[in-house]
């Protein structure tokens, strides 16, 4: 299955809520939920009664625009979370939290997931000193992820670094200095600040 291609934009409105998908303009008075809050097309405005299902469906869908992944990547995610311990729908963020793409956006190294996937497909970083591309890759505990040396003079990892806070999430650490970040601990369910009932995907994958 192909990756959406169209505007960003059009997805948080459909899902009726910030998906975070564009960098500073989401945190902006541009965004286009601050400005036409209904779904796109031309029964956007309307009211809808929505089935169990629906809400399920809508809920699994603003999991894979957040992270940008297609629909067989996700139910890949989901039999893996399905095989661990623990609660599956918990599982199941905790996977998605823990690839390369998501773990550079964390780690503030890119505005967006979007652009932190072409970050790391254009072979900006390194993963424990190695060349590493695959921006759907799953990191651990203890992964060193690093800006390589040559990347470090590029406009846009320049202004990404000079405006960095130095804030990041509380498994991650991150050293601005030696413009790396290391994977200290797993992400909890607290740690993951996205509002979503992953309880309604796992039941319409058990369906
Ligand atoms: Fe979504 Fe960001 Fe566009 Fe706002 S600006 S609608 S949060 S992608």
């Amino acid at each position: 299955m192909s990756r959406y291609t169209g505007p960003s934009c059009r997805l948080c409105r459909r899902e009726g809520m910030k998906l975070y998908l564009k960098g500073d303009r989401c945190y902006s008075d541009k965004c286009a939920i601050t400005r036409r809050n209904y779904a796109p097309g031309q029964h956007g405005q309307g009211r809808k009664k929505v089935t169990e299902y629906g809400l399920q469906l809508r809920e699994k869908q603003k999991v894979r625009r957040i992270y940008g992944i297609n629909e067989s990547q996700m139910v890949k995610y989901f039999k893996m979370a399905d095989k661990m311990k623990g609660i599956t729908g918990e599982n199941l963020l905790k996977l998605l939290e823990l690839r390369f793409d998501n773990v550079v956006y964390r780690m503030g190294f890119a505005s967006s997931r979007a652009e932190a996937r072409q970050l790391v497909t254009h072979g900006h970083f390194l993963l424990n000193g190695k060349k590493a591309n695959i921006p759907s890759m799953l990191l651990s505990v203890g992964d060193v992820i690093a800006i390589k040396e040559k990347s470090r003079s590029s406009e846009k990892i320049k202004d990404l670094i000079e405006n960095h806070d130095g804030n990041t999430v509380q498994w991650i650490k991150v050293d601005l200095d030696k413009y790396e970040g290391t994977i200290v601990a797993e992400p909890t369910r607290e740690d993951i600040d996205i509002p979503i009932e992953e309880h309604l995907i796992v039941e319409l994958y058990s369906k």
